[in-house]
């Protein structure tokens, strides 16, 4: 399927690494002008060489910028003025029981995982309103829908992002623009393999041991009873950024190994 994806510019939040770097490389390889975002110049560069490195043709450039903070989304718009896909994949997660998340917690989160998106999205949705076409996907999480206990603060802002991507469709009636969420699962994405690599350490035991005791007891009603890999992710992403997806809008699409037992 050609996904007419060439002569489109993506701007990609957090995707130095893990599901965001994914995405990037993914919208690259369909012919799409990606634009990298990280903190960091390093970590920018080091991202665009990594895809270079497979895809040396791959129309790419770079966007430092901390987009947790209001003035790191005005840097970046200062860098970026129009862009016609918006990925806001930019997200940080971290177990903590619900007694001991403090209120700069809770707003630290909501500044990065909600806010963030909320930001670019007022900067670069009138723009794609007024050329008639658009994207704006929100990547939240099966956790918007089933709020994690060890990480009830992360749960909330994924169900906000769910609540404001329906939102912003609302606003593109009749309009070539679309906004939707997608919905990952379990995913070994960067932070997560970090972490289940540190957890394998500390017990001793294999990264693949916890794998498997993660899906028996914290989420048996996977259906794949494993990770999804942050490609399987980008592909639903790339397909959603694309024209040939323009019968859907307001969607929350799931990517989740069947995690969420849902029909619809
Ligand atoms: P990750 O930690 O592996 O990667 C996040 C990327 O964002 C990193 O490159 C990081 O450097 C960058 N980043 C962090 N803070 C930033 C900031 N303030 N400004 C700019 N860049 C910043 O994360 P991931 O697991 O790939 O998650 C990506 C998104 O997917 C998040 O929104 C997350 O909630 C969602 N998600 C992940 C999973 C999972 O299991 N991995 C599941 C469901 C949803």
């Amino acid at each position: 399927m050609d996904l007419k994806l060439a002569g489109k510019t993506a701007l990609v939040s957090g995707s130095t690494g893990g599901i965001g770097l994914a995405i990037a490389q993914a919208l690259a390889q369909e012919g799409a002008s990606v634009i990298i975002n990280g903190r960091s110049e390093e970590r920018v560069k080091q991202a665009i060489d990594t895809i270079k490195a497979s895809m040396p043709d791959a129309s790419l450039s770079g966007a430092a910028a901390d987009l947790s903070t209001r003035e790191g989304a005005e840097q970046l718009f200062q860098q970026v003025p129009t862009i016609d896909i918006l990925v806001n994949n930019l997200g940080i997660f971290e177990p903590k029981a619900f007694g001991d998340i403090t209120d700069e917690d809770w707003l630290r989160f909501f500044e990065a995982n909600v806010l963030s998106g909320v930001r670019l999205s007022r900067q670069y949705l009138p723009q794609m309103l007024e050329r008639d076409w658009g994207r704006i996907i929100f990547i939240s999480s099966e956790s918007a829908v089933q709020i994690p206990i060890e990480m009830i603060h992360y749960g909330m802002t994924k169900t906000a992002q769910l609540a404001i991507a329906r939102g912003l469709a609302e606003m593109t009636v009749g309009t070539g623009v679309t906004v939707n969420s997608v919905l990952p699962g379990p995913t070994r994405s960067e932070g997560v393999g970090d972490f289940v690599t540190q957890m394998a350490n500390d017990r001793g035991v294999t990264v693949d041991q916890i794998e498997k005791e993660f899906f028996e007891s914290v989420r048996p009603s996977s259906l794949i009873q494993r990770f999804a890999t942050v490609e399987e992710v980008a592909a639903l992403v790339t397909y959603v950024s694309s024209p040939v997806s323009s019968a859907t809008n307001g969607a929350a699409l799931r990517v989740d190994g069947g995690v969420v037992r849902s029909i619809l």
